[in-house]
């Protein structure tokens, strides 16, 4: 896939081309990079990551007795390399189970992901599944358009720092540059509309995303200095209610962060 931008009558006029390796090429108005990390549209635009993680995943098909054993529990681990962490999540007779960590340590992380599948009896068990992928964090002003050409999700590095969690970032950023294509198709009542609405599609995304990044990338920090007392202070019944809810998105890492005593704590442990 390719894209060239064209502005035929100014940019109002402008279309964007978009090679596909078969076929007819496309032409849109916009178009929205929605291609996962390793897409064509990041490059296009100069998406620039300073945090590169890999994830190892499997599904593993496990019988009724185990199934039931592993019922309304999940499990969160963390890792040997500095920031990462394991997890298992049940989904009936199967269970997921991964480990997400700085790529650079991807040695350790295979190591780390063949130890926790053999501390839960899941060695021998047959996969309907087993992968390895890349995760990318956009570095701080990375941009989030080109011409008409936006990107969202992990296409412009739009997940959380500290848990490489994007679904919701995906969502959310999607559903920006959605509306930002459809001002530009069919003008709106109010706000901006055309061109202008895509200008603004960056400004958007950084005024509610971006304080969510900035927040996981400093607990990441702490995290990573410090798994052990990060992992007590979550798990403890006085805090557990706190992490359920960050997980349930009944609030956020930003959220919380806003809280002096929450700020201190957090500060304290990355130093
Ligand atoms: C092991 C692992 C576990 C994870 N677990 C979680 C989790 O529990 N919760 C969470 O929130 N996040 C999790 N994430 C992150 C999450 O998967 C991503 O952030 C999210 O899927 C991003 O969505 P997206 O739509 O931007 O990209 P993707 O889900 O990657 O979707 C991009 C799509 O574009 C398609 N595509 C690419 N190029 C082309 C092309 N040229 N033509 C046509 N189609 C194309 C791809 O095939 C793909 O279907 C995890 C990531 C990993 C690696």
């Amino acid at each position: 896939m390719g894209l060239t931008e064209t502005a035929e009558g100014g940019e109002d006029g402008g279309w964007v081309t978009v090679r596909l390796r078969q076929g007819a090429d496309v032409r849109a108005r916009v178009v929205i990079g929605a291609d996962g990390t390793s897409g064509r549209c990041g490059t296009h635009v100069g998406v620039r990551c300073d945090q590169v993680d890999v994830g190892l995943e499997g599904e593993f098909v496990v019988d009724a007795a185990m199934a039931d054993r592993w019922t309304g529990r999940m499990l969160i681990d963390w890792g040997p390399v500095p920031g990462s962490y394991g997890w298992v999540f049940p989904k009936g007779r199967v269970l997921t189970v991964g480990v997400i960590g700085d790529r650079e340590q991807g040695a350790a992380l295979r190591g780390y992901y063949r130890s926790l599948v053999d501390r839960y009896g899941l060695t021998d068990l047959p996969r309907e599944h087993d992968s390895g992928h890349l995760t990318r964090v956009r570095a701080a002003g990375s941009p989030l358009r080109r011409g008409r050409v936006l990107v969202s999700g992990d296409a412009a590095g739009l997940l959380d720092p500290w848990t490489r969690e994007g679904i919701s970032f995906a969502l959310r950023s999607g559903r920006l540059a959605g509306e930002a294509a459809a001002a530009v198709a069919a003008p709106r009542a109010s706000g901006p509309h055309g061109v202008a609405a895509l200008a603004a599609y960056p400004a958007r995304v950084e005024r509610i995303l971006g304080p969510e990044m900035d927040a996981g990338r400093e607990v990441l920090a702490a995290f990573a200095r410090r798994p052990a007392v990060m992992h007590a202070l979550l798990s403890s019944p006085g805090t557990f209610g706190l992490f359920t809810r960050l997980i349930e998105g009944r609030t956020t890492v930003a959220r919380q962060l806003r809280r002096p005593g929450v700020r201190a704590v957090v500060a304290a442990l990355a130093r």
